[in-house]
């Protein structure tokens, strides 16, 4: 495997479940409904590895009743088996970010058992408020120690990788900038959904807060202006042209 102590930061895609939702539920007022994938990253930075979201929980595989109904977990799947097919034991990742906490995005946080987890405070105080039922405790209240910052990060304090606060879809989303040595990613999550929402600044059919919504958007398009690829949170059209399980090449425009 590619190592980032040659190559500096690398940076891996690969996705995590599905779920099967109506369209609007990502771009108000469209039509019909969207199988759409849950998305993870893995950053191998000198330093450490990090994960960005960790999909779907493995207790969905199979599941045909309830939430089973909607949500599609492949066999094999699982943010676990996703990283031991790179070779990686789950037990070597030293971080994971959450975007936040919804079951699609921190369903995963207990296959990584020595992680730190990074979240926005309030995204942590809101997903144990019991207010949303998209939060669910048994996902990402999983016994690892939890790093609970306000604002920027860098984490590992020489600009690669940048965790932001992103808040809209949720009152403490994060989204991260991840400087490789091919370009900068933006691991956007869900103050994105789709290439169209940031096309067309077109918002979900519902969110947390729509003014704040509206703002992460705009830094999203601005990074995008300045040259950085942003990897949209649930676009199965996008999703499908992105090489997964590789380290990801970003140079030049048009690359994914
Ligand atoms: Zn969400």
């Amino acid at each position: 495997m590619r190592t980032s102590k040659d190559e500096g930061v690398l940076l891996y895609a690969f996705t995590c479940g599905y779920i099967t939702l109506p369209m609007s539920f990502f771009l108000d007022g469209e039509p019909g409904k969207a199988k759409v994938p849950a998305c993870v990253f893995l950053i191998d930075h000198p330093n450490g590895l990090v994960l960005f979201d960790t999909g779907f929980s493995d207790r969905f595989v199979g599941m045909e009743k309830g939430l089973g109904k909607i949500v599609d977990m492949p066999k094999g799947e699982s943010v676990a088996d996703r990283l031991r097919a790179l070779d990686i034991d789950p037990a070597r990742i030293d971080y994971v970010i959450n975007s936040h906490l919804h079951i699609d995005h921190a369903g995963g946080n207990a296959l990584i058992p020595d992680a730190t987890i990074i979240v926005q405070e309030p995204e942590w105080d809101f997903g144990m408020s019991g207010e949303d039922t998209a939060y669910d405790l048994q996902d990402f209240d999983t016994g690892q120690s939890v790093k609970r910052i306000a604002g920027d990060h860098d984490l590992f304090g020489d600009g690669t990788v940048i965790i932001f606060p992103t808040a809209g879809h949720t009152p403490g989303h994060q989204s991260v900038r991840v400087k490789t040595a091919t370009g900068e990613a933006v691991l956007a999550a869900d103050c994105c959904n789709m290439r169209r929402s940031l096309d067309e600044m077109h918002l979900p059919d519902h969110c947390y807060n729509v003014d704040q919504y509206r703002g992460s958007l705009e830094k999203l398009s601005q990074l995008r202006r300045n040259g950085a690829q942003i990897f949209y949170g649930h676009d199965p059209d996008f999703w499908a042209m992105v090489p997964q399980a590789q380290a990801l090449d970003l140079s030049g425009p048009g690359t994914i």
